[in-house]
């Protein structure tokens, strides 16, 4: 007899115990998915995601932008600055191009090693392990609040050399990491662990600039998940002691932008700053 088991349920990678999609409750990473038009969500996730949408209207504008900002910082850095290396902490559910693809399509012996902490990305992860021949790909299971669990992973050192130039990336993930799991030391302590030389690609939800993108904080937060918008200074402070690439912290459509934009952006529509900087 074949075993059958709940559909909610998956297998994990290794020997870990199966996971509960709890698909009744609304995660970020399918809302996001949800956003961006895809089909890895679940009624809870619309429902949820149909409230943020009605709190702040641009939500779906901002998850585009921030995804569009994410391909223009991996190009400058694998094309421009010769990046090879990236750790990508809250990757999402696999939305093409993945930043694999980005950078292995300007540099094929790319590697990569994505983080999640959500059990749906994990049954995705096989569409971010589609590595070129000379490149490289891997996928960790883990929380962005233990730094020290990643610093020490098998996956990340299997995969990445620590002595050469690794793009941290963190995309539109620190937003849910609250004051009290002291973000900024995050930051610093996976910094710590990465050569000179090495780069911070990080985008942060604002309401600098639209009263809206608080409410959309507030219709989360109803659902149960923690999100904290942050203010120009405070995201700032993300990039402290390192050397900010131009043109700085800007809100997303500001960063390099590449004249692909299908409408009129805003900084209120866009609600979203980013930035890239090297560690000296
Ligand atoms: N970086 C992608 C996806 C952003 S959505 C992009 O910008 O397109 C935010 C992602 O962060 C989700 O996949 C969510 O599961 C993940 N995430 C949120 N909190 C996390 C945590 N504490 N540890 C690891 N991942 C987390």
């Amino acid at each position: 007899m074949t075993e059958t088991r709940d559909p909610a349920w998956v297998a994990t990678t290794g020997d870990r115990e199966p996971v509960n999609l709890r698909m009744d409750l609304p995660h970020t990473a399918r809302m996001y998915d949800y956003y961006l038009g895809g089909k890895d969500n679940f009624p809870a996730d619309r429902e949820a995601a149909e409230q943020v949408i009605a709190a702040f209207p641009n939500a779906r504008v901002t998850a585009r932008e921030n995804r569009a900002f994410m391909t223009r910082a991996t190009r400058f850095l694998a094309g421009e600055v010769g990046i090879r290396q990236f750790l990508d902490i809250g990757t999402g559910i696999p939305t093409s191009p993945n930043l694999h693809e980005i950078a292995q399509g300007l540099a094929p012996d790319t590697r990569v090693v994505y983080v999640d902490n959500d059990p749906i990305v994990l049954t995705h992860a096989r569409a971010l392990l589609t590595s070129t021949p000379q490149g490289r790909t891997a996928y960790l299971d883990a929380d962005l609040r233990d730094p020290d669990g990643i610093r020490a992973a098998p996956q990340l050192h299997s995969t990445l050399d620590l002595t050469r130039p690794i793009a941290l990336s963190v995309v539109a993930i620190f937003h849910f990491i609250p004051d009290a799991d002291d973000p900024y030391g995050i930051v610093r302590r996976l910094l710590d662990a990465l050569p000179s030389g090495s780069y911070l690609v990080l985008t942060h939800g604002t309401g600098d600039y639209d009263p809206d993108a608080e409410r959309a904080a507030e219709a989360y937060r109803q659902k149960g998940m923690s999100v904290q918008p942050r203010s120009r200074s405070e995201v700032e402070r993300f990039f402290d002691g390192l050397e900010l690439v131009d043109p700085g912290v800007q809100v997303v459509h500001r960063w390099r932008a590449d004249g692909s934009a299908v409408e009129e952006l805003t900084d209120a529509r866009v609600s979203i700053y980013g930035g890239v900087a090297r560690k000296p």
